[in-house]
């Protein structure tokens, strides 16, 4: 299952291809939104030819079906505020997020006992995602912008205000401030912290990868879970993985339980 098609089927078939995994694998597609950089249009060609299922918010579905009879209509199935099995096993739960003026969709995915928290896109983080994100193993989420770089690039005004005003992008402060009260829910609630964040749609003028793991290592518990996605290059696999607790996390870890002191 792909989150997302941003790159031509060509281009993703060559990075899935450098991971292992061919076109021929995949069986269906959840979208965030349609914007090019997440849905690119030859994709339309391949979702028919290769019966490939696709789960969206029942706005994008129709924006997919503009007219009656629409080869895609079989294939696309709206998601909005309910949870669906787009594979046998696999729940995925979407979480309806601000985003220019249709918004964008989150989604939690579950499968026996791991769980991945996934969400791009977003002008701010609303307290639904903090409360559906607070679990999972894994979680991958936008971090754009440094504040300071966007205000200080080229890009014009009417640019940097849809991007910072609420419903455009999320700066590193944002995601970091939505990370760092996902850890601190989990911990309390769930005893354990996400083995994985993955860092997602970073802007190439406006963010700088050195900055950026600076401030996410100030959280010593973020320090060894960090990946930063590339927009050309696919990351290496990664997985749940059940650590050992850092130091200071056995406490947190144990003070609102007790269980997992023993
Ligand atoms: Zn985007």
């Amino acid at each position: 299952m792909l989150v997302d098609v941003g790159l031509s089927p060509r281009a993703t078939s060559a990075q899935l291809s450098s991971v292992g995994v061919e076109l021929a694998d995949v069986s269906s597609m959840c979208l965030t939104h349609l914007d090019g950089d997440h849905f690119q249009t030859g994709w339309r060609k391949v979702i028919v030819e290769r019966q490939i299922k696709v789960f969206c918010s029942e706005l994008n579905r129709r924006h997919l079906l503009n007219r009656d009879n629409h080869p895609l209509a079989p294939l696309v199935r709206a998601v909005d505020f309910q949870a669906v099995e787009p594979l046998g096993g696999l729940c995925m739960t979407p979480i309806e997020l601000r985003h220019d003026m249709e918004g964008s969709t989150g989604f939690r995915f579950d499968s026996a006992g791991e769980s991945l928290g996934f969400a791009t896109d977003l002008g701010r983080v609303p307290p639904v995602l903090i409360e559906a994100f607070t679990g999972v193993n894994m979680l991958a989420i936008e971090s754009n912008y440094d504040v300071k770089m966007q205000l200080q690039s080229s890009r014009p005004n009417a640019l940097k205000s849809r991007i910072m005003g609420g419903s455009g992008h999320l700066s590193n402060d944002e995601c970091f401030a939505a990370v760092t009260r996902i850890f601190d829910r989990s911990q309390l609630r769930c005893g354990h912290v996400p083995s994985q964040i993955v860092l997602l749609h970073r802007s190439r003028q406006c963010n700088c990868p050195d900055l950026l793991r600076r401030q996410f290592e100030r959280d010593p518990r973020f320090a060894d879970r960090l990946t930063l996605a590339h927009q050309d290059q696919p990351t290496p696999w990664l997985r749940p993985v059940t650590r050992p607790t850092a130091p200071g996390e056995q406490l947190l870890l144990g003070w609102p339980t007790g269980a997992a002191l023993r």
